[in-house]
């Protein structure tokens, strides 16, 4: 079971490497497992028992998995995560040509670790909008093949290099995708209608935008002595969109069950689609179009907001708590700020490590240092837009927001059995 999970994760992380791809992974496995799409355009006709997803902006997605029962009776039990990383994201006129190499341009999205992404084999994907027949139209792409590399400088001409020295995103991180020749001019946009062209046979006009960008060839990987950790890309958050999906299909309750993954949580979630936007909140009330029906549902609910937590680094174990420091392997941790960086309260947190009691599954506490910032979630934002109660868990990880980021091997086993026991839970508290 276990190692059917974590090679289940290898395999989604590989087909996710942006939001619009990690949006259509999640539809696709939905879809194998009998959910059936809705489009927020046309009017819904959803029955009792029904199995449902709607996606916005291709990136962020919500499953429904309406009971038997209407959930006035008992609630919805919602999980929610991010489907977006911290990375590259090419700039709309990249090509920069200097000293016989092609070049692009590239912004940071999000809050990202920047040393690890030089010495990568990059490859390139997301959403190409293009014109094809006088209409506009967009398509995922993934290039796949190592197209591009930001080498770093030696040693020799930074001989302070190991002292830490600042990176200049502007200067430092235009990755290098090809020599050319000093006259030959190079189009990018040209380079997607051959993409466009080679990847799905389709035969664009002109490219008219994109939303690309770059990412880590090599796989993730289980790693370590005895395969404890695994090691990969975008496990914050793409682990706990995996595992809400697997708890998704697994449950069998005549509850109604809801997983949200939303984009844009790493640079605020301010958006149409990420979760300080309306798509959530409209879609139930889609669901509920009865006003005092819905908000009494919504007070009967319970949203478990799942995002990756600090684990305890052997090598920097005074950046947490002394009595605080969640470990690898040893469960999902239990977040905790009573500034309100995380919506956890008495209540949610004390039901949600009952359910692990209940299950068997170790669990652990997280509080940040009283003297360092605290990070945020998804959570905080969706208990004050649907006023649901909440709790912040997380399974524990190292290197976060690094191009290659480490959680351990039994925590996702761990996660899919609460939340799967979450979502079959027939009396919220
Ligand atoms: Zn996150």
């Amino acid at each position: 079971m276990r190692d059917a999970l974590n090679q289940g994760l290898i395999e989604f992380l590989k087909a996710s490497p942006t939001p619009f791809h990690a949006t259509a992974s999640l539809a696709q496995r939905l879809e194998a497992a009998g959910f059936q799409r809705l489009d927020e355009r046309d009017s819904w006709a959803t029955v009792p028992g029904g199995r449902y997803y709607v996606t916005r902006n291709d990136s962020s997605i919500i499953a429904i998995k309406l009971g038997k029962l209407s959930p006035l009776l008992s609630g919805i039990r919602m999980v929610g995560a991010h489907t977006d990383s911290p990375c590259l994201r090419v700039k709309p006129q990249p090509e920069l040509q200097r000293h016989g190499f092609l070049q692009l341009g590239v912004e940071v999205y999000g809050g990202a670790l920047l040393a690890p992404w030089f010495d990568r084999d990059l490859s390139l994907a997301g959403r190409v909008t293009f014109r094809r027949d006088g209409k506009v139209e967009s398509q995922l792409v993934d290039f796949k093949l190592p197209i591009a590399v930001i080498p770093n400088l030696a040693i020799h001409l930074n001989r302070t290099a190991n002292e830490g020295w600042p990176i200049n995103p502007q200067l430092e991180l235009p990755p290098i995708i090809a020599q050319v020749a000093g006259d030959e001019r190079v189009d990018f946009r040209a380079l997607l209608t051959e993409q466009l062209a080679r990847e799905h046979e389709l035969n664009a006009d002109v490219v008219l935008d994109y939303e690309l960008s770059f990412y880590d060839t090599q796989d993730a990987a289980l790693i370590g002595l005895h395969g404890d950790f695994i090691a990969g890309a975008r496990l914050d958050n793409l682990l706990s969109c995996y595992a809400g999906l697997q708890a998704m299909l697994a449950s069998d309750s005549d509850e109604t069950c809801v997983l949200v993954c939303t984009d844009h949580e790493e640079v605020g979630s301010s958006s149409a689609c990420g979760a300080d936007g309306p798509m959530l909140e409209q879609t139930l009330q889609r669901l509920l179009p009865d006003g005092d029906e819905y908000v009494r549902t919504v007070q009967r609910s319970l949203m478990v907001s799942a995002d990756n937590a600090h684990g305890v680094h052997p090598n920097y174990a005074d950046k947490h708590d002394g009595n605080h420091g969640p470990k690898l392997n040893a469960g999902p941790v239990i977040k905790v700020n009573n500034n309100q960086r995380y919506a956890t309260n008495s209540e949610t947190a004390g039901f949600f490590r009952h359910l692990c009691m209940a299950e068997e599954v170790p669990v652990q506490s997280f509080v940040v240092r009283s003297d360092m910032g605290c990070g945020s979630t998804i959570g905080p934002i969706t208990a004050s837009h649907l006023g649901v109660r909440t709790v912040d868990i997380g399974l524990p990880t190292f290197a976060m927001h690094s191009i290659r980021e480490l959680c351990g091997s039994q925590d996702l086993a761990h996660l899919v059995k609460v939340l799967t026991a979450f979502y079959r839970t027939r009396e919220l508290p």
